[in-house]
């Protein structure tokens, strides 16, 4: 495929001193060379692939150096979009960085689209959909196991497992293909109809074993939507506050958040809180207030953790009931706030209404309790056994649903054989199940998909 020389500034992850600007394309090495300015003189296109040298970058038109830099030389197809790279690494600030793009841009290079890399490694064959996605979820990642989800999924452990599963599903229909060729040999029936059922069950199992691990997955890549609640003045803004500033806010580059629902994301012990509407709690100390009891409503339907806060030297009362009973069935950690204060609650009756569900004693104004709520809510969502290092999660919301249809695909096939339908049809089952699972890692994916997959990516990536 031929695609012109695309460049953006790449600064990596984790993200130091030093910028990148990168190039890629058949003219990325003839594009750096005039603006790049050796000691010796010599020039990038006589460079020994994946080579890195120091030099200048100049304009070419006045001769005025711009920056110093080190420049690497990575021929295709062993890059990352498999094209000629180069990598501009500047030491200087954002202005020279600038400045550097610039000279590139006049040089003959054309500004990269987001994700325009990585849709180049995707569209040159050297990564599948489900690895390029996860460039996109690596770049948004928000704690430490969501980059670990990501970084395995980018090594290409879902595509490996949805092939190994496509493979399966094929090697399945061949057998059907001999059973429709011969069908006067009753053997042969009768094999394919218990190795039919066998095969089916096997892959429906796997999934089903995959999409169990997506609701983690999902929490961990999208973050779990939290809401505080509580009569007033039981020290509802007191917790939000304790658990933004004890934790590291997380900074999200994620557009499209709801209009009037404000999120708030902060990383409890490895996982990522989207504390909802905290803004609305802020301002009028009362969700319900503020957004109407409908939207409330749905907004605690949609939420995965309450926090339900109750004051410790306070009588219980109807409104706390009422609290109670409205999060029925739901994963609620109850708050006993103002331990500091005398005792007026009844404690008793708090388990009771608990039913079971973490209770958590603290005083946020002394600081104390927080550890616990913490511990409470990590051991809650991960039970402590959470491996994401060895795991293969199904965190990706297209992903799950693909699968989702896959395995009721298998599951029609499955119906059909049980019924004793002509095989042909189980046939159709199983190969739509097969093209779905081939969407996961791009495999007859539509066109206009791919450019809306990759058009969310950022800059330079
Ligand atoms: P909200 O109405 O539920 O949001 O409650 P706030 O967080 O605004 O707190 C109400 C009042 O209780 C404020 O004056 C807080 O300083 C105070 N407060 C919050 N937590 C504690 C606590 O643990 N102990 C004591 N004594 N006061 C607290
Ligand atoms: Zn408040």
């Amino acid at each position: 495929m031929e695609f012109d020389t695309i460049t953006a500034i790449s600064t990596p992850m984790g993200e130091g001193a030093i910028a990148i600007v990168r190039l890629s394309g058949d003219e990325a090495v003839a594009i750096a060379d005039r603006v790049f300015a050796a000691p010796a003189g010599k020039k990038l296109k006589d460079a020994a692939s994946h080579t890195i040298h120091y030099g200048h970058i100049i304009d070419p038109e006045t001769n005025e150096v711009a920056e110093e830099v080190m420049v690497s030389v990575m021929r295709g197809p062993k890059t990352f979009t498999r094209e000629d790279v180069i990598e501009i690494n500047c030491h200087g600030g954002l202005v020279s960085v600038n400045r550097v793009l610039q000279l590139v841009l006049n040089s003959g290079a054309r500004m990269a689209e987001p994700g325009e890399f990585t849709k180049r490694a995707f569209m040159n064959g050297r990564i599948d959909l489900s690895q390029a996605e996860a460039v996109m979820d690596l770049i948004r990642a928000k704690t430490d196991k969501a980059m670990n989800v990501a970084l395995g999924q980018m090594d290409g452990r879902l595509s490996k497992l949805v092939r190994k599963l496509r493979q399966e599903i094929l090697e399945t229909l061949a057998h059907v293909e001999v059973n429709i060729d011969y069908p006067e040999y009753d053997d042969v029936e009768e094999m394919t109809h218990q190795m039919l059922v066998e095969k089916a069950t096997y892959v429906k199992t796997e999934i089903e074993k995959l999409l169990q691990t997506s609701s983690q997955g999902k929490i961990l890549r999208e973050g779990l939507s939290t809401v505080i609640i509580g009569r007033p003045n039981v020290g509802k803004s007191s917790l939000l506050n304790s658990l933004v500033h004890e934790n590291k806010a997380i900074v999200t580059d994620i557009p499209g958040t709801t209009r009037d629902v404000i999120e708030e994301y902060v990383n409890v012990r490895g996982v990522p809180l989207k504390l909802v509407d905290t803004a609305g709690i802020r301002e009028t100390e009362d969700i319900v207030e503020r957004i109407g009891v409908e939207r409330s409503r749905q907004v605690l339907k949609e939420a995965d953790l309450i926090l339900l806060v109750l004051n410790y030297s306070d009588e219980l009362t109807f409104e706390d009931e009422q609290l109670f009973e409205a999060v029925k069935g739901m994963d609620v950690i109850i708050i006993i706030n103002k331990t500091d204060l005398p005792q007026a609650i009844d404690m008793d009756k708090v388990s009771l209404l608990a039913n079971g569900r973490p209770v958590v004693a603290t005083s946020l104004k002394e600081e104390e309790g927080i550890d616990k709520l913490e511990e409470s809510i990590q051991s809650l969502f991960f039970k402590g056994d959470i491996q994401s290092g060895d795991m293969t999660y199904l965190s990706n919301t297209r992903h799950i649903a693909l699968m989702t249809q896959a395995k009721r695909s298998i599951e029609e096939a499955l119906n059909g054989i049980d019924a004793g339908m002509p095989v042909d049809m189980v046939q159709i089952d199983l190969t739509r199940a097969w093209e779905q699972l081939g969407e996961i890692i791009g495999d007859s994916v539509h066109e206009s998909l791919i450019d809306q997959l990759f058009s969310q990516f950022c800059l330079g990536k």
